[in-house]
């Protein structure tokens, strides 16, 4: 489904629906789940015209393209206002292969601190290995990046609202910056959703999901996306990409593209009783900290209410009496899960200081705000009284 001039600009709510659909002689109503790693040719001549260079809706290989997740990339491309996407086997083969394909031995990096373990391991293992340069910044310090940014600087990479600590990355004000330079702008979006987010229009140049978490939703798939212009994504991602094996399987594409249909009621639902659980929280004798981007005490509140129409699905709290007290709150949880997941529809808590971030040096856990007490909560689709009363109950053995 395409713009046209005779109608007003299609919402995303709608784009979400029905934007990429490619539909076969059968005319089917759902998409079609084209579970084939290959495509028979009519005859030979076409195959060799194919491998030379194949045309918008030619397929070779699955490793390279396949239909169901062409709908998929033109589908969260449209949502997110781009000209094109490049899906991946999960958001980490997303970041690896965005970064990958871009930069070569002597490029610069300038990235935020505040990274999802596994980034980070590419930043500080990966690509330090194979000659790019990469330096660490608060990324919420503006001055940071303006110190940190060289007229060698190929990329600039951040989380825009960071796990666990939440905290939010002015996008146009680095942006700017990096653009001085001609640096790319490369953001991990997870956090403020393709529901929410308005990275484009802020000047990202590229955007990356791990579709693991709200766009697929319900905790099925792995799956990621690298959208951005269609010479970064055919030109530069693509060929990268499709020689070392990072593709999406047309069974997760399908998945995924049912995921975005609902999309955006899902994570406006999330995000508003994530919203409500911080307000009830804020205060509780327990808690040290309740930390939401639209809390008014946030240290990014303006940025995050100015960049994002609504917080989020996640909150964190920090717990008084530390890791004890933070494991019998957790222990004490009947609604809530304790798993690692997040944007499901099942509401899940988090203890990152012992799972997901455990192998960071205490200093840097102290840096990135991730305490003894931290708990991280993604809030799902159950009745927000539920789980508020969940979490107050639970409070009480913390
Ligand atoms: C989950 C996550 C990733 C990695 O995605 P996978 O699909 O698990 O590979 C990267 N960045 C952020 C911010 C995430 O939350």
């Amino acid at each position: 489904m395409k713009d046209t001039p005779s109608r007003r600009p299609l919402s995303k709510r709608t784009r979400a629906v029905h934007a990429g659909t490619r539909r076969s002689q059968y005319g089917e109503l759902s998409e079609a789940m084209f579970l084939t790693q290959g495509f028979v040719y009519p005859d030979s001549a076409t195959a060799e015209r194919r491998f030379l260079k194949s045309g918008d809706d030619e397929f070779i290989y699955a490793r390279y393209g396949n239909p169901t997740v062409a709908m998929f990339e033109d589908r969260i491309a449209a949502l997110e206002g781009t000209e094109d996407a490049f899906a991946t086997a999960s958001g980490m083969a997303a970041v690896n292969g965005a970064l990958c394909a871009m930069l070569s031995s002597g490029d610069h990096v300038v990235a935020g601190r505040a990274l999802f373990g596994s980034c980070l391991y590419i930043l500080q293992d990966v690509l330090p290995r194979w000659g790019v340069e990469v330096t660490l910044v608060d990324g919420t310090d503006l001055d940071a990046w303006r110190q940190a940014i060289r007229p060698d600087t190929k990329a600039v990479f951040f989380e825009s609202v960071s796990n666990p600590a939440l905290e939010v990355i002015d996008i146009a004000g680095v942006a700017d910056i990096a653009h001085t330079v001609g640096a790319t702008v490369v953001i991990d979006n997870v956090f403020s959703t393709p529901v929410f987010s308005r990275a484009v229009e802020l000047g990202a140049d590229v955007v990356i999901y791990s579709t693991t978490k709200h766009v697929d939703g319900q905790g099925r798939c792995l799956g990621g996306v690298i959208c951005g212009s269609r010479d970064f994504v055919r030109g530069t991602v693509e060929p990268y990409l499709k020689h070392t094996g990072g593709a999406l399987s047309p069974f997760n594409a399908w998945v995924m593209l049912k995921g975005l249909e609902h999309m955006d009621l899902r994570v406006r639902a999330q995000a508003e009783t994530a919203l409500r659980i911080a307000q009830a929280l804020r205060g509780h004798p327990k808690l040290a900290r309740v930390i939401h981007p639209h809390l008014p005490d946030h240290p990014q509140h303006a940025v995050a209410v100015s960049q994002m129409e609504q917080g989020g699905t996640i909150l964190s709290i920090d717990i008084a009496d530390g890791k004890e007290a933070a494991f019998r709150f957790l222990d004490a949880l009947e609604i809530f899960l304790i798993s690692n997941n997040l944007g499901d529809a099942k509401s899940i808590a988090t203890h990152p200081a012992t799972t997901t971030h455990q192998r960071l040096p205490d200093e840097t856990k102290a840096m990135l705000g991730i305490t003894p007490g931290l708990v991280r909560l993604s809030c799902g689709l159950e009745d927000p009284d539920d789980l508020l009363d969940d979490l107050t109950r639970a409070l009480d053995h913390a």
